[in-house]
């Protein structure tokens, strides 16, 4: 769909819903080049699902997050935001299932060892068949199930993808559509994997997930100091100010009208909008309201909630991984990370850790319906009694944090609803989405950073379809560029290629590397 948007008038104030790294990143490039901008933001801080929070001096994200971008501009602008504060992380992840450990990105030697001889002849076997059946009679892929066993065959879409698409997404992967996948897997071949693994490739491609860029006090500094950049331009970052309602004049906005802790309305008018609030919620609080059919699309889309349990240890370290990808059932959580790992500077002495786990939920499920305590309670029994990672009373104390429509979520037949929405919105003359729930998009940050730039050069008088930011079907992490030079991460140790330094098995790891967001079944 391409952007009818063409708000580009004379008065270019505007007013930018939600202070994550997507509205920041409109309100910083629109302040830089002197544009007034407000950008309103519902929460009492900044940096939404991206965002930093600090306990007795532990910093934890929500969810380790990592800064990645194939775009140079999107990465220069990373760096003049960060500048002295970027540190580069050498990553090391795994996957535990069925009590082992599998190196992530799933290399094939290596996780056709794990599963044993019999196994991996099965999987090979079984890839095989699905190869040549889709050559003789290709059938359509419509569930993530189809689009999974199509790329890998059955044996290894059941070991590998499934329990972890199933926690992730909280319903089977049959449920779910294959858009998700083919997104991130276009291209991939097993076949190439297993022969690049053998015999070593040429050329320059180099994985740019070995290491990568990490502001060395949490990924939130990006929003904070995207933040400080809006308001030393005497512009204004507004906190606990809620966007209620939109006011429009036809397809034209008019204002925005806010509501603060304490239930003051106030009324603000610009000539551009930008928004980076759920998309389903900015439908539903147009004045005078958009039409029935909207307003059913919007209730028709879904999305699945994150909670972080963050606990502090009185131990020096726990794991080696940036990630640690947990399949088990029984376990209730899907990922953990340890903050130390990324940045030194996220503990208040190198004597202590932490960890941060993720469970993946939806509104009054089992373990959103969990109080803070019990979430505590079951991590720690987790880490000590399932994992054996640390002993109970390592544990000093521990919190969680609620993430409210964390994943928008690729149901069957999600499209509809999803292309009605977007159709409405681009209607307006003077209204762009950006971001993640924003534009109803799996983006990453990097994605909504990206739509947030572009949406303020549009205001300034260029032109960009913002549709087109994240629509590629090329895998994101791989890009062609010369050899990277040796760099140090957070804690001083040398940041040489992870997978080695032979050629093979570099290009295995990149080549396997669209396998990785499959296995995590999320993004990041
Ligand atoms: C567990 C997890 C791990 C992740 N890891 C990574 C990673 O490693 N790398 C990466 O690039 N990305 C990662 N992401 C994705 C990243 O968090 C998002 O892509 C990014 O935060 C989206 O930015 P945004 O500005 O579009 O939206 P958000 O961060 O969701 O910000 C939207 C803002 O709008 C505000 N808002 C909502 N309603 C209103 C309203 N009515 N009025 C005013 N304000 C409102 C919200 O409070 C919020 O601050 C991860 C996400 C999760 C959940």
């Amino acid at each position: 769909m391409t952007s009818r948007w063409n708000g580009r008038g004379q008065d270019r104030t505007t007013v930018v819903m939600g202070a994550g790294p997507g509205g920041l990143a409109t309100g910083y490039w629109l302040a830089k080049h002197g544009i007034d901008v407000t950008v309103l933001e519902r929460a009492p801080v900044v940096g939404g699902l991206a965002r930093t929070v600090e306990r007795d001096g532990f910093r934890f994200d929500l969810g380790g997050h990592r800064w990645f971008s194939k775009v140079d501009e999107v990465n220069d602008f990373y760096k003049e935001v960060i500048a002295d504060e970027t540190i580069w992380v050498h990553r090391i992840s795994r996957i535990y299932f069925d009590g082992k450990y599998i190196d992530y990105p799933l290399r094939i030697g290596n996780a056709l060892a794990a599963i044993g001889p019999i196994k991996a002849a099965q999987a090979m076997a079984d890839y095989a068949r699905v190869r040549l059946a889709g050559r003789l009679q290709p059938r359509p892929i419509v569930s993530m199930e189809d689009a999974y066993v199509d790329q890998y065959g059955r044996t290894l879409y059941e070991l590998f993808f499934e329990r972890y698409s199933e926690k992730v997404w909280g319903r089977p992967c049959a449920e779910m559509s294959g858009d998700w996948v083919n997104q991130r897997t276009k291209g991939m071949s097993l076949l190439t994997a297993v022969k690049d693994a053998i015999i070593p490739s040429k050329g320059t491609v180099q994985s740019l997930i070995d290491s990568f860029m990490y502001p060395r006090y949490g990924y939130g500094r990006l929003s904070e100091r995207m933040a400080e950049g809006v308001c030393a331009a005497g512009n204004e970052v507004r906190l606990n100010s809620g966007v209620s309602k939109v006011l429009r004049r036809g397809n034209h906005i008019t204002g925005v009208v806010t509501t603060d802790a304490a239930g003051r309305e106030e009324t603000i008018e610009a000539a551009q909008f930008v928004s980076s609030i759920p998309l389903t919620l900015l439908c539903q609080i147009m004045e005078p309201a958009a039409p029935a059919e909207v307003i059913a699309a919007s209730k028709a889309l879904t999305f699945r909630n994150v909670i972080t349990v963050n606990l502090m240890l009185d131990r020096e370290k726990v794991t080696d991984d940036t990630w640690l990808y947990v399949h088990d059932r029984n376990i209730l959580f899907g990922r953990l990370h340890e903050p130390k790992n990324w940045s030194v500077d996220m503990v208040p002495d190198q004597s202590k850790t932490s960890i941060v786990a993720e469970y993946f939920c939806s509104f009054g499920d089992a373990v959103w319906n969990m109080s803070d305590d019990e979430l505590v309670e079951q991590t720690a029994r987790h880490l000590s009694d399932d994992l054996g990672f640390i002993s109970r009373n390592e544990v000093l104390g521990g919190f969680a944090v609620r993430c409210p429509r964390a994943y928008p979520s690729y149901t069957l037949g999600y499209e509809g609803p999803l292309n009605t929405l977007k159709s409405f919105i681009d209607s307006f003359d003077n209204l762009q989405i950006i971001g993640r729930y924003g534009t109803f998009r799996y983006n990453n940050a990097d994605h909504s950073v990206e739509t947030g730039l572009l949406a303020a050069k549009n205001i300034l008088g260029e032109s960009h379809d913002l549709d087109r930011v994240n629509a590629d079907q090329e895998y994101h992490e791989i890009k062609r560029l010369k050899p990277a030079p040796v760099q140090l991460n957070g804690n001083g140790k040398h940041a040489a290629n992870g997978h080695g330094e032979n050629g093979h098995a570099v290009a295995a790891a990149n080549l396997v590397t669209v396998a990785e967001r499959d296995a995590a079944g999320v993004g990041e």
